[in-house]
C-alpha cells in the first residue's frame, strides 16, 4: 500500500512526522505537503499561478516535498501524476485541534481528505482534540497509532464514491481511550468576535477574533465522542445537497 500523507499545518509540524512514522509500519508512504501553515484555508484549487514542490529534510531525517500549494493542490498535484508511482490512499493530519461540525467546510486538513475523494482515492482526515492554549509539545502518540489503525481497516475496506473520514482523538494516553464511534457531524458553538483597529495612517483594519470555539456535546456526534473520550469517526459526503429539504422545495412555486 502507498500512502500519501499531508496535512494543513506545514510539511515540517511534528503531527505530520509521528503520524507518517506510524504509517511506515503499514506501508510505502510518501509525505507532499504544503510549505507553510494552510490551516482554515477550505478547499483550495491553485489556478492563477505555477505550483513548486522542493524535496525537503525532515528532523528524523526522512525526506518529503514541500509544494508552495494548499493542502488540496497537494493531493491533486499526487493524482495528476507529481509521483513516479500512484497512491492508494491519502491521509492528511494530525492536526493539533479537532476538526468539528461546522470545521470541516474551513478545514484544510479536511478539505485535503475531500480531494482524494474528489479523485476516487480513500481520503483520511485526523485530528486532535488538544487544549486550545497548551504550552510546550503536544504528544501525537494516541492520534498516529489511531491514524494507522483507521488507515490499515480502511484499506482492507473499500469507501464508496464522494466518501471521506473525518477521525478526530481525544487527547489522551491510548489505554485511556473508551473505543472508537462511529459519529454525525454536531454542532460547533463559534466565538468569533470583531476587533476593530487602527493602522498607523488611520485606517481601520479587523481581526476575526474571539475566544476558541465550544461545542454541544449531543450523543452519537464527533464532540459528544470526543467529550466521552471516544475516538470520532465520522463519515463525511461530497454531496452537499439537502435532501429533506429539497423535498418541500419542490412544491415552492418559482
Ligand atoms: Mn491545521
Amino acid at each position: 500500500m502507498h500512502i500519501l500523507v499531508t496535512n494543513d499545518d506545514g510539511v515540517f509540524a511534528p503531527g505530520l512526522l509521528a503520524m507518517a512514522n506510524e504509517l511506515r509500519k503499514i506501508g510505502k508512504v510518501t509525505i507532499v505537503a504544503p510549505d507553510h501553515n494552510w490551516s482554515a484555508s477550505g478547499h483550495v484549487k491553485t489556478l492563477s499561478r505555477p505550483l513548486r514542490a522542493k524535496e525537503v529534510i525532515l528532523p528524523d531525517g526522512s525526506t518529503a516535498l514541500a509544494c508552495d500549494g494548499a493542502p488540496s493542490d497537494c493531493v491533486a498535484l499526487v493524482c495528476l501524476g507529481l509521483l513516479p508511482e500512484a497512491v492508494d490512499i491519502v491521509v492528511s493530519g494530525i492536526n493539533p485541534n479537532a476538526n468539528l461540525g461546522h470545521d470541516v467546510t474551513y478545514s484544510g486538513t479536511v478539505t485535503a481528505a475531500m480531494e482524494a475523494a474528489i479523485w476516487n482515492l480513500p481520503g483520511i482526515a485526523v485530528s486532535l482534540d488538544a487544549p486550545e492554549y497548551h504550552s510546550g509539545p503536544l504528544d501525537y502518540s494516541t492520534a498516529a497509532i489511531v491514524a494507522a489503525h483507521v488507515t490499515e481497516v480502511i484499506s482492507r475496506k473499500k469507501l464508496p464514491e464522494q466518501t471521506l473520514l473525518n477521525v478526530n482523538v481525544p487527547y489522551c494516553t491510548i489505554d485511556q481511550i473508551k473505543g472508537y464511534q462511529i459519529t454525525r457531524q454536531g454542532l460547533r458553538v463559534y466565538r468569533d468576535e470583531l476587533v476593530r483597529r487602527e493602522d498607523p495612517r488611520g485606517r481601520p483594519y479587523y481581526w476575526i477574533g474571539g475566544d476558541a470555539p465550544t461545542g454541544v456535546p449531543e450523543d452519537g456526534t464527533d464532540v459528544g465522542a470526543l467529550t466521552r473520550c471516544y475516538v470520532s469517526i465520522t463519515p463525511l459526503t461530497l454531496d452537499l445537497t439537502s435532501h429533506a429539504f429539497k423535498k418541500e422545495l419542490e412544491t415552492w412555486s418559482f
